[in-house]
């Protein structure tokens, strides 16, 4: 049997739990095994503050996430007091906390939130 460590996507960190998989299946790429389930870490920031993650249409190493939708592996968290200067149409965020944005949104308004305050981006 293959025994897969399992690895929070967003911080990379073991996850307690392990993947088993049957002796003949062959391990080329272990992102294939990686799901998008915050670890706890992870889960805390996210229900405490706005996750902005980034998703291209490119293939990449990462497991699809929606039809022809991958993740880039880029992603931050705006604490709730400052997502008014980040998102101006406030109902955008009000039934949302988690939004998906392309690499073009991402890279601007992660520069936006660079140069307001450095300590609320995560990368
Ligand atoms: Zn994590």
């Amino acid at each position: 049997m293959n025994i897969i460590q399992t690895h929070c996507f967003f911080c990379g960190s073991s996850k307690p739990e392990t993947l088993v998989l049957p002796e003949k299946e062959q391990i080329e790429d272990k992102h294939q095994f990686v799901d998008y389930e915050p670890c706890e870490k992870c889960k805390e920031q996210m229900d405490n503050n706005y996750l902005f993650l980034e998703i291209t249409k490119t293939p990449n190493h990462n497991k699809e996430l929606f039809k022809d939708v991958y993740p880039t592996g880029r992603w931050f968290c705006v604490k709730p007091e400052y997502i008014d200067q980040v998102i101006k149409n406030k109902e955008l965020y009000e039934n949302n906390r988690q939004f998906m944005i392309d690499e073009e949104t991402y890279d601007k308004m992660f520069m936006n939130m660079v140069n307001e305050d450095k300590n609320d981006t995560k990368n």
